[in-house]
């Protein structure tokens, strides 16, 4: 049996071009109203950029600059990660406590939501 040569697995890969690397890159934290982490509320909002070097990461900086940060977005997502763990459907003012959004925010997330819905061809935001 021929001996193999261990194989460097890669480890990182660049958000701007797909180029996996073995060391180094660069890392940036932005705000991003469609980011929800899968378990920690702190970190919701906020987006772990990865580059393989400068270049790419100022390319990623600059998308996310000019990306508006909605809050509307960011509390769609929450009621998405409330309701993806509930073991039922839950009603408006069941999901107030799960979230920590009030009424009124589940109702301008729902309503941003429609909008969006109404104008699909509106870059920059993805609804739920
Ligand atoms: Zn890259």
């Amino acid at each position: 049996m021929a001996e193999r040569e261990a194989v460097q697995e890669p480890v990182e890969l660049c958000d701007w071009c797909g180029r996996l690397w073995y060391d180094g890159g660069v890392l940036a934290i932005v705000r991003d109203s469609s980011a929800v982490h899968a378990t920690d509320p702190a970190k919701d909002g906020m987006r772990l950029l990865v580059a393989c070097g400068g270049e790419h990461l100022g390319a990623l900086l600059e998308r996310y600059r000019q990306r508006p940060f909605v809050e509307e977005e960011l509390w769609s997502w929450q009621i998405v990660r409330a309701l993806s763990a509930a073991p039922h459907d839950m009603t408006v003012e069941e999901l107030s406590p799960v979230t920590g959004l009030t009424t009124p925010q589940i109702h301008r997330a729902l309503a941003w939501r429609d909008e969006c819905a109404l104008h699909a061809d509106r870059p920059g935001q993805d609804p739920p």
